[in-house]
């Protein structure tokens, strides 16, 4: 069988094959036959108005988006992008972003990527309207979690009938801090399921938050079972942010899913 890790940041080194390199050396020493590297949205100028009411909402996001956002462009991108494709490699590269989903934005986000030449759109729920859930559990004082859960769900759902990505990236992710709700996910799970599944799309199982915060790795048991009973392409990813976490925890991943022997 075909080993992938689907998702794997390369915004920490400059764009060059010398870097990309690194990247496909750890993954070959992990035994994985493909790479999607991607990078956040927000790292390239033409993503930065989706973020005006998130930062106006939190000065610890303000600061942490002001040190990380619109710092390229996408055309530097795609010029990375096209220099790797004219290399040849011993694994399958392909090239994708991460993009913060906000319903309003939709047709922002859809304009931005209708012309390029990417293999792979990821969408990803790491704003609960303007709460970001995911940076410290300390931010999560305060906050109705019940409401937030729910609210995540549901953003998530209208994420996947957005029709604008072709995978959902950590979809349970909201369980990073140990947060948990007291009603049953297991509807919210279905009607996620059933969307992905009515559009096409992939869900990640995710290794990331449980190598930040040893939380779960990937996604619950009751939603791998949602994700096979709607027939959902479920595939593996690291979330990765460095090149020695290329391709962890991807077998393990496989195990759980049955798909290594
Ligand atoms: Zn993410
Ligand atoms: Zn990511």
């Amino acid at each position: 069988m075909k080993h992938i890790d689907a998702h794997i940041h390369i915004e920490r080194g400059e764009y060059t094959l010398d870097w990309i390199n690194e990247f496909v050396v750890q993954a070959v020493n992990q035994g994985m036959n493909e790479i999607w590297l991607l990078e956040h949205c927000y790292r390239f100028r033409e993503f930065v108005p989706m973020y005006d009411s998130v930062c106006a909402y939190s000065n610890y996001i303000a600061a942490w988006f002001h040190r990380k956002a619109g710092v390229l462009s996408l055309s530097d991108y795609m010029k990375l992008v096209e220099e790797v494709r004219n290399t040849k490699y011993p694994i399958d590269i392909k090239f994708g972003l991460e993009i913060c989903y906000f319903n309003r934005f939709e047709s922002l986000v859809h304009n931005r990527t209708k012309d390029l030449e990417l293999d792979f759109l990821v969408g990803s729920t790491h704003f609960i309207d303007d709460f970001a859930f995911d940076h410290k559990p300390e931010h999560w004082n305060g906050i109705n979690v019940n409401n937030a859960f729910k609210r995540y769900y549901e953003i998530s759902t209208e994420l996947a009938k957005s029709g604008l990505f072709n995978g959902i990236a950590h979809p349970d992710s909201i369980k990073l801090f140990g947060h948990l709700p007291s009603f049953s996910l297991l509807p919210y799970y279905d009607e996620l399921a059933e969307e992905l599944a009515k559009n096409n799309m992939y869900a990640e199982m995710n290794s990331g938050c449980y190598r930040r915060c040893g939380c779960e790795i990937g996604m619950d048991d009751d939603m791998i079972k949602a994700m096979k009973a709607h027939g959902v392409e479920i595939i593996t990813a690291s979330d990765a942010h460095r090149p020695e976490d290329v391709g962890a925890d991807i077998i393990m991943m496989e195990k759980m899913l049955g798909k290594s022997p």
